[in-house]
C-alpha cells in the first residue's frame, strides 16, 4: 500500500509528516507525494503490557521501517519480525501505520 508523504517544493526533501520549514533548505512550501510503503525493519520493540487503549492488541511490535526511498516510518505489526525483514504497509488505522511481512 502506498501512502501520502510531503515533499519540499524547492529541494524535494521528503517527510512523513508536515513541517513548518524544510530542515534542508528552510523553504516553507510543500506538496503531497504518494510514496511506496515498502521497506525493511530498521529496529523494533515488542510491547507486552500496553496502555489500556491498546492492551487488547498486546503482544505487538512497534517497528521503525526504513522505506525504499530512505524515509523512516513508525508503525505496528502483529507478526514476529527481526531486523532487516522486508515489510509493506498494510493499512492506516486511527492514524497508526500497520505493516505486514512482504514476500518478494
Ligand atoms: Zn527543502
Amino acid at each position: 500500500m502506498d501512502f501520502i508523504a510531503y515533499a519540499c517544493s524547492d529541494c524535494s526533501h521528503l517527510f512523513t509528516q508536515k513541517k513548518y520549514l524544510c530542515p534542508n533548505c528552510r523553504n516553507d512550501h510543500f506538496y503531497e507525494k504518494e510514496v511506496v510503503g515498502k521497506g525493511r525493519i530498521y529496529t523494533y520493540t515488542t510491547i507486552h503490557i500496553s496502555s489500556p487503549d491498546y492492551q487488547h492488541l498486546a503482544p505487538f511490535n512497534v517497528v521503525l521501517v526504513e522505506l525504499e526511498n530512505g524515509l523512516k516510518l513508525t508503525g505496528r505489526m502483529k507478526e514476529e519480525v527481526t531486523i532487516n525483514d522486508t515489510v509493506e504497509l498494510k493499512a492506516k488505522e486511527n492514524g497508526a501505520y500497520i505493516f505486514q511481512k512482504a514476500f518478494t
